[in-house]
């Protein structure tokens, strides 16, 4: 059993806040790394110890110089660093790395990570215990015309995706024949420049299927359990933008296989830490593996609601070599894992719903949080006097919301909004609200296609 003293957060934002709470409940020291531009941020001060990085880099390569990090974690006598998500998260060599400096790497070890992360290794493991997934070329597709075939033989439209991809880059679809060399081409080019990987695979693409994931947690020792799923439907050009726990809009019978397919994928791998396996349903009711992701994600607080597990720790007790069953983790048989009431989660940002959702910058001169019962506010970068800058993400905090029924964490959700004042900045809030009250939203029946489908949600 290994015993932390100092956990290295190499990440930034509202992420790194989470993982040095956890750090703190733990009895853990926790180091931040910050860049020149993040000199002001919050995350800072909510670390023991913060050292700046990344001089005389880009401001998002600070946060992914892998060899400046280890250093600085080996010069600060750092046990373990938390990747968050995004940045190094999924990052192969960063994780080998850690492991041969001896740092533990608080995530699955570097070769699962390299036969998961990647998209089309994982649809074959998922296809070798018989998990469905999308119908589509389980390889890199060599040529355009190899492409081309294929979309002629399953019909259009098709999807082609770069097999390290991720936040939805690399990522093309081809509505006809027309499209399609073109199409390829451009996913071909932006994953090379996003991952320096341009391996590219096709499938089928699913007329607006649900997206349904499923939390799972393992630890060192074999044991598998899942937290059921999380509804990640509720999408803009294929990034999330609501999510919600339990799902309503399938039945209990497909919620559990969906979930015993997410364990056999685990089981296949003996997965260690926590990670999330995501789903498509069709319109038939039909679920496909789509992709694996082998670290925390921001929705993963939905799931803390309405399971009362806290993943974060989990994450750090399962690294450290607890059992899930240990007193720590406390997670005996799959059977004490229950869905309590319901959770939703809206990702607010500084974003312009009415100039095609431009990332908005400035200095907030008024931040005011909503509270109250039922509502947890996972926040990073708010605060009067903040300056949002054009150098990362545009996430400002996480509103969620936990209610007995679907209807009363709607409720909740929809005044903590309101009670949330935000000047300075463009935040796309009034939009939220739109989507919480929207008929199709309280019925808990969007699909993938809901925001595209429904403009009236921009006014
Ligand atoms: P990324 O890793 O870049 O986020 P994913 O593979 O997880 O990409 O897909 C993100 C979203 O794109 C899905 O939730 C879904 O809305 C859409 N999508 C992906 N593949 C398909 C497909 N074959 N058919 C229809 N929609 C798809």
């Amino acid at each position: 059993m290994k015993n932390f003293k100092r956990i290295l957060v190499a990440n930034r934002g509202e992420i790194a806040i989470r993982v040095c709470r956890a750090c703190e409940e733990l009895g853990i020291r926790s180091v931040a790394i910050y860049s020149e531009e993040d000199k002001n941020s919050l995350f800072r001060t909510k670390a023991d110890e913060s050292y700046k990085i990344g001089e005389n880099k880009r401001p998002v390569d600070a946060y992914l110089a892998i060899d400046e990090i280890i250093s600085l974690a080996k010069a600060k006598g750092v046990d373990a660093i938390h990747p968050g998500y995004g940045f190094l998260s999924e990052n192969v060599e960063f994780a080998r790395k850690c492991e041969e400096e001896g740092i533990v790497f608080i995530g699955p070890d570097h070769i699962m990570m390299s036969k998961l992360g990647d998209k089309i290794k994982s649809k074959i493991v998922a296809n070798s215990v018989g998990v469905p997934t999308i119908p589509g070329i389980e390889e890199a597709v060599k040529s355009e015309e190899e492409a081309k075939k294929f979309a002629e033989f399953c019909g259009y439209p098709v999807i082609l995706k770069a097999s390290a991809g991720g936040g939805g880059r690399g990522m093309r679809i081809a509505w006809r024949e027309e499209d399609l060399i073109r199409e390829f081409r451009s996913a071909q080019s932006e994953a090379k420049k996003a991952f320096g990987i341009d391996d590219i695979f096709i499938e089928k693409y699913l007329d607006r299927p649900k997206h349904i994931e499923v939390q799972v947690l393992g630890d060192n020792y074999g044991n598998i359990v899942h937290l059921f799923e999380r509804d990640c439907s509720i999408q803009r050009r294929h990034q999330k933008v609501v999510e919600i726990t339990p799902a309503l809009s399938i039945s209990d019978e497909q919620r559990e296989a969906i979930c015993q397919d997410a364990l056999k994928i685990a089981r296949a791998v003996n997965y260690r830490n926590a990670g999330t396996l995501e789903f498509l349903v069709d319109k038939g009711g039909n679920h496909y593996f789509i992709e694996m992701n082998p670290r925390i994600q921001v929705e993963h607080t939905v799931t803390e609601m309405v399971t009362g597990i806290d993943l974060v720790q989990a994450q750090i007790l399962i690294s450290q070599g607890h059992k899930l069953s240990s007193p720590e983790i406390n997670i005996k048989t799959q059977a004490d894992i229950k869905q309590n009431g319901y959770a939703i989660q809206c990702r607010v940002t500084t974003e312009d719903p009415s100039n095609n959702f431009a990332p908005d910058t400035g200095k907030i001169d008024v931040y005011r949080s909503g509270s109250g019962f039922g509502i947890r506010l996972d926040g990073g970068n708010g605060f009067t006097g903040a300056v949002i800058g054009p150098y990362y993400d545009s996430l400002l905090v996480k509103v969620i919301s936990h209610g007995r029924t679907f209807n009363d964490a709607i409720s909740k959700n929809t005044r903590a909004l309101k009670e949330l004042k935000i000047h300075g900045v463009k935040t796309n809030i009034g939009f939220l609200l739109n989507v919480l009250n929207h008929e199709i939203f309280k019925r808990g029946q969007c699909d993938t296609g809901f925001i595209a489908d429904n403009p009236s949600l921009l006014n």
